[in-house]
């Protein structure tokens, strides 16, 4: 049988942010994000879906949300309330749904200051494909050391949530949660009275702790647009297409970024985070791009895997390296994909088990191509960048715009006759380059 879902909008005023542009009589979620209240973009990316049914939990001016929305009949959906009359917190007014009866199996829960525009589709899927009963949106974002990190498992499942408020210690994955997430009707069962409970610090802990939360990470546009400074970002990223652009149902545009020469200065094998040190231009150029509708994501060959100089568990710390530098400098990689892999025997602590052939060790397109198929992904409007002949022979061999860099090895490996389509002198002029600036290139 297939599971129904309804929608929950959460738009009872959680924290006490400033909001400078509601006046007394308008609620938040009623702000006009470009001649639509902030709600109405949410109703109407849902119900794309098929999803119809609709529970806006109000609080403060929660009339208001009312009378412009009704039973959402002028939007082609079916609305119901739930009025707080005091704070219950981000989940405690769920209990409600108990005595409203609602016949779903799953909901979509989503926070009214959160924007997004996502493939519901591709969520569902990855909800259905696990046994868990929750799923949280999770992304990397552009300002990580203030956000409250996700920490996920191989098999995606949560095993942390670390927050914003506590001292850090150590490197991260730039993995945030999002404020978008699909919940079994099930989880109703831990709402015994309708009081305070906090969805974050309340609900999902005790469900983590069951191994019961998953988190599904995407691409696609979701921002918090709960100040000021946000909302107008948010707004001019409407306003130029980028939110309906990311949606996974639309091919994306990708630059592919090598590793070691291209982000990382190049000092041979990196085995230790003590070896990893940013190239100058890096975390701007990762920026502009991230500004842009281009996906950004490294795929890099570890062979120190296969040769035992280091686990995997060992590259994932480097790569958390990565992401903190990368991230205190506001830049940040949607994906990461590494090849473990290394076809010569012979080293005296290689591990046999990535003594293989494979396909996906540069210049074979297995990285690439498992990128396309996560992330819907146009390889001939995307880029390959990096220091070395490999990478090029790798764009070459996948089919997208080719960059050589002249930092790290610049392409004097000389391990492949192909001739890039650019040859620039740093990362921040490649992006320049795919941003449509080619002023300082050679365009071979
Ligand atoms: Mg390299
Ligand atoms: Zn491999």
């Amino acid at each position: 049988m297939q599971k129904q879902y309804m929608a929950v909008i959460q738009a009872g005023g959680r924290g006490t942010r400033m909001w400078e542009l509601t006046k007394d009589n308008i609620p938040k979620p009623m702000l006009l994000l470009n001649g639509k209240p902030m709600i109405q973009w949410q109703i109407e990316n849902i119900s794309r879906y098929g999803i119809l049914d609709f529970v806006i939990i109000t609080g403060h001016l929660g009339e208001k949300i009312q009378e412009y929305f009704g039973d959402g009949s002028r939007l082609g959906v079916h609305i119901r309330y739930v009025h707080e009359t005091t704070p219950l917190g981000s989940a405690g007014a769920l209990y409600y749904l108990k005595e409203m009866g609602v016949k779903e199996d799953s909901i979509l829960f989503v926070y009214a200051d959160v924007m997004f525009d996502i493939d519901w589709k591709r969520m569902i899927s990855f909800y259905e494909s696990r046994q868990g009963a929750v799923v949280l949106a999770v992304h990397p974002n552009a300002h990580p050391g203030d956000s409250d990190l996700i920490v996920l498992d191989d098999m995606q499942r949560v095993t942390a949530i670390r927050s914003k408020n506590n001292i850090r210690n150590g490197w991260y994955d730039n993995c945030v949660n999002a404020g978008i997430f699909i919940l079994s009707c099930s989880v109703l069962q831990y709402l015994e009275k309708a009081a305070y409970m906090d969805l974050e610090q309340g609900l999902l802990k005790l469900l983590i702790d069951k191994g019961l939360v998953f988190g599904y990470k995407t691409s696609e546009y979701m921002k918090d647009a709960g100040t000021i400074f946000r909302f107008q970002a948010v707004c001019k990223e409407q306003a130029d297409g980028i939110w309906r652009k990311k949606n996974l149902e639309n091919r994306q545009k990708c630059v592919f970024l090598d590793r070691d020469g291209t982000v990382n200065q190049f000092c041979g094998l990196v085995d230790k985070e003590e070896l990893l040190v940013l190239e100058e231009h890096a975390a701007e150029a990762v920026r502009m791009l991230n500004d842009s509708e281009f996906l950004v994501i490294v795929v890099t060959n570890q062979p120190v895997v296969a040769r035992g100089m280091c686990s995997i568990e060992d590259i994932r710390q480097i790569h958390r390296k990565m992401q903190t530098l990368l991230g205190e400098q506001n830049a940040y990689l949607d994906d990461i994909v590494f090849c473990p892999h290394h076809p010569d025997k012979g080293f005296i602590e290689e591990d046999p088990a990535y003594k293989i052939l494979c396909n996906c060790r540069k210049p074979a397109t297995g990285m690439l191509d498992q990128m396309v198929e996560k992330y819907n992904i146009d390889l001939k409007n995307s880029y390959m960048v990096g220091d070395s002949t490999v990478d090029i022979q790798t764009g070459k061999n996948a089919g997208t715009k080719t960059i050589l860099l002249r930092t790290g090895q610049g392409g004097q490996d000389e391990r492949y006759r192909v001739t890039p389509d650019y040859i620039v002198d740093n990362l921040k002029i490649a992006a320049g380059i795919v941003l449509g600036d080619e002023g300082e290139s050679i365009h071979v």
